[in-house]
């Protein structure tokens, strides 16, 4: 058996395996690059194998940096089925339309910067379009958790609850050649344990080879508690105390809905009065009708808290912008709103016009709540830039930015090495992939020295027999 890792390997995007036995050959996730300068050229470049001699897909969850490129593969002669849970199903049927009208628009914006002189550049077709989207939406088989899966002759496997984000998932996989089962485990994107909505990672407790995403390998999330009273105070105090307006940049799967859970709750609890929250993505307002359809998958917290069942609904304090107008109605908007918008690393979508509007006010604040990525505007955000660039424009940063740790979709390294734990015993392969250097190299060592592991951080393109 072979594993190749082409994606995700010493950075957090991009994530894609390709398995390899002497019967068949597949992928797990086929995911996009996101943030840096080459990320378009990189989600451009062939596949470094032939699609249609793929038998099949597994896929761990619906955030597009792990299933980006499905409809590219669809297009590119893939014909074989995408496994994945029934809510990652749901999900996939907006977001990937949506990706690829996003790609549809970047093309037509380069078409039209370019002059009609020259010959059209190759890269002025989208990666992939509405039609290829819709055509890799009926390649999906819907599977359910802890159930066996068994896609082609000698592979079994079973999706297991990740905590991550709805419907996302940890793989286990038999793969038999001759006599020989190897168990590979792939910790897809893993949650952290005791957070709202979601159940926490399901315990696995043995593998022959395991992959294990190390996004925050190197640090520790502010306890949930913290976290909590921190969004009260910046929230009181930017509506309340100096007149100004909350931005929050926030993935539009996951994200937006917890967020949206935690103002509602302290709203109901009565710490934050006032509220006025726009949810300003019209991604966010589908995945969160379609969170809203999954209540079995949620934890006993969640569905105990009335009212929480409706956002899905304008409430009172709720507001779900749809239109252009609407959100650009929100533009000017002083003071005394929450606005909830995507891209949540604000390198794309209407969260850019927010920041536009509020970033060089002083009475503002910009709440980061997820990783951002090398060479996004967020990272720059974080990182403390006095000044940043959005839509060819200067923009001094007046607004006090807010990073909320504890809101992570991802487990801190306490909590993977938690999760590391519940193994009886050492897997013969381990290999820290979906991290930055830092990140995979601090887990990898914990590893070793904690758990006595055989760990290595793979480079994209690297190959292993196993
Ligand atoms: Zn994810």
């Amino acid at each position: 058996m072979n594993i190749t890792v082409l994606g995700a390997g010493g950075e957090v995007t991009g994530s894609c395996l390709l398995v390899q036995t002497n019967s068949t050959r597949f992928l797990v996730d086929c995911g996009m690059v996101q943030g840096g300068r080459d990320a378009p050229s990189r989600n451009r470049k062939p596949f470094d194998f032939d699609p249609g001699r793929i038998d099949f897909v597994l896929l761990t969850h619906a955030h597009i940096d792990h299933s980006g490129l499905l409809p590219k593969l669809t297009s590119k002669g893939f014909a074989g089925p995408i496994y994945t849970t029934a809510a990652t199903a749901d999900l996939l049927a907006v977001m990937l339309p949506d990706s690829a009208h996003i790609q549809e628009a970047d093309a037509q914006r380069a078409n039209r910067h370019h002059s009609p002189a020259r010959a059209a550049p190759d890269d002025a077709a989208p990666l992939y379009t509405t039609q290829d989207a819709l055509d890799c939406l009926r390649q999906l088989q819907a599977v359910r958790y802890d159930e066996d899966v068994r896609p082609h002759a000698g592979v079994r496997c079973r999706f297991r609850d990740a905590g991550h984000i709805l419907g996302s998932a940890i793989l286990e996989i038999w793969l038999t050649e001759g006599a020989k089962t190897t168990k590979v485990v792939l910790s897809g994107d893993l949650g952290q344990p005791g957070r709202p909505i979601l159940r926490d990672p399901t315990p696995i407790d043995d593998a022959d080879v395991l992959f294990i995403e190390s996004t925050y390998g190197d640090r520790l999330h502010k306890d949930q508690g913290a976290t909590v009273d921190e969004l009260v105070q910046v929230v009181d105090q930017t509506l309340h105390g100096r007149g100004g307006n909350v931005i929050v940049p926030a993935f539009a799967v996951g994200r937006t809905q917890e967020v949206i859970y935690h103002l509602h709750r302290l709203a109901c609890e009565r710490r934050l009065n006032n509220l006025h929250i726009y949810v300003d993505s019209p991604m966010a307002a589908a995945a969160t009708r379609i969170t809203m359809r999954h209540l079995e998958l949620f934890d006993e917290a969640a569905r105990r808290l009335a009212g929480w069942h409706s956002a899905g609904r304008d409430l009172p304090l709720l507001h779900f912008t749809a239109s252009v107008e609407e959100s650009m109605a929100l533009n000017r908007v002083r003071s005394g709103a929450v606005i909830v918008s995507a891209s949540g690393m604000c390198d794309a979508g209407r969260i850019k016009h927010h920041l536009r509007h509020n970033l060089g006010r002083r009475e503002c604040s910009v709440l980061i709540t997820g990783f951002q990525a090398q060479g996004t505007l967020g990272r720059q955000l974080v990182d403390g830039a006095k000044r940043v660039r959005i839509f060819r424009e200067d923009i001094e940063v007046r607004a006090s930015i807010h990073t909320l740790g504890g809101f992570s979709a991802h487990a801190d390294q306490k909590a993977l090495l938690g999760w590391a734990a519940s193994f009886k015993r050492a897997p013969r392969r381990v290999f820290a992939v979906h991290g930055e250097d830092a990140a995979a190299n601090a887990l990898a060592q914990r590893l070793r020295t904690v758990n006595g592991w055989n760990v290595v951080t793979p480079r994209c393109g690297e190959s292993f027999d196993l």
